[in-house]
């Protein structure tokens, strides 16, 4: 009898999980299963190519290509998930481009305000860091506090210590000053007190968050996602980005995911674990769980934004009920890059 338990045990510990399937242009579904696999995003929100100059389009296309190239060949070489994601991460925060590290966007009192978190999906060990102001590549900090500390998430003045003592890159708040972002805030200022009007839609508000996820070839999932939160925030407010299971979630039996858009919303319907989770207990495919969460739950709610996954197969999920999402994703296959609807 004990033997028959026994080989059962091992009957099903050596099952695969579900399989994904693919389910929409925005996915990707591997026959052959790659052995490393990394997909970005550098925000979702209302990105029109009519709004969009043609040096604006390529800019945003290099930088992304640029990043998954970074990740690409840590990957490539036998790194680790961790590696990329962080190494990727870092490079998107350097660029102005992106509404994280140097491209931040500027809280209602003109200062930038960091946030990021990552997650290892093999022993669900996370970090995390909120509202800090001179730490210049968070995704660091986060990863310092997931690896030096006994904590998750560390905060403020108390983060921003714990990094200088982790020995982390520490610059002048100024660094963070970029002139779009600084014009984004006075309009909205000035927009507010003549109207009142709080349309968080407006493209002044946010995107530009950046995330990335990687399989690499032991097999390990990680997840992480940098931001500067949206223009014009308040009170110390922090967004989903650096908490777990919202902005960011990784687990090697499902998937990793990194979220972008109205913060709020991916708190209260934590997304990235839902996303996990309907893969976990409902047998869904990466694609439908995404899509579910994304456009069934989130939208009707009035939750814009998007997300980018990849499961343990290395299947990609980027969807967004938004105009546009910076994304992109890379195997040993090919690399794709995109940034509106239908492309
Ligand atoms: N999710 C971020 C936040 O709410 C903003 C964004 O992704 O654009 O802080």
């Amino acid at each position: 009898m004990k033997y028959i338990i026994y080989l059962s045990l091992l009957f099903l510990a050596c099952q695969e999980p579900v399989p994904s399937v693919k389910i929409s242009e925005a996915s990707t579904d591997n026959k052959t299963k790659p052995d490393f696999a990394m997909v970005i995003h550098g925000g979702a929100g209302t990105i029109l190519k009519k709004n969009m100059t043609p040096e604006k389009d390529t800019a945003y296309r290099k930088a992304l290509n640029d990043a998954l190239e970074i990740g690409h060949r840590i990957l490539s070489d036998g790194g680790t998930s961790t590696d990329a994601v962080i190494q990727t991460i870092a490079f998107m925060e350097d660029s102005p481009l992106f509404n994280s590290g140097k491209g931040a966007v500027f809280t209602h009192d003109g200062k930038n305000s960091l946030d990021a978190s990552i997650m290892n999906g093999k022993d669900l060990n996370a970090g995390a860091i909120g509202g800090v102001s001179n730490v210049k590549n968070p995704i660091k900090g986060a990863y310092a506090v997931m690896e030096e500390s006994e904590h998750v998430f560390l905060s403020g003045k108390g983060a921003e210590e714990f990094c200088k003592e982790q020995s982390l890159d520490i610059v002048d708040p100024k660094y963070f000053f970029t002139q779009k972002r600084w014009d984004s805030l006075q309009r909205i200022l000035a927009k507010e007190a003549s109207t009142g009007d709080i349309d968080t839609e407006n493209p002044d508000y946010k995107y530009g968050t950046v995330g990335a996820i990687a399989l690499d070839k032991q097999g390990n999932i990680v997840a992480g996602t940098s931001t500067g939160g949206m223009t014009n925030k308040r009170y110390d407010r922090i967004g989903d980005s650096p908490v777990i299971g919202a902005g960011t979630y990784a687990n090697n039996k499902t998937c990793g995911v990194s979220c972008t858009g109205h913060g709020e919303f991916f708190i209260r319907y934590a997304v990235a674990h839902d996303v996990s989770a309907m893969m976990e207990y409902a047998g869904k495919s990466l694609e439908e769980a995404a899509t579910e969460v994304i456009h069934k739950k989130l939208m009707p709610a009035g939750g814009s934004g998007g997300l980018v996954a990849l499961d343990y197969n290395g299947n990609v999920s980027m969807t967004f009920n938004t105009a546009g999402m910076y994304r992109g994703y890379t195997n040993k296959n090919e690399t794709y890059v995109a940034i509106y609807k239908n492309e």
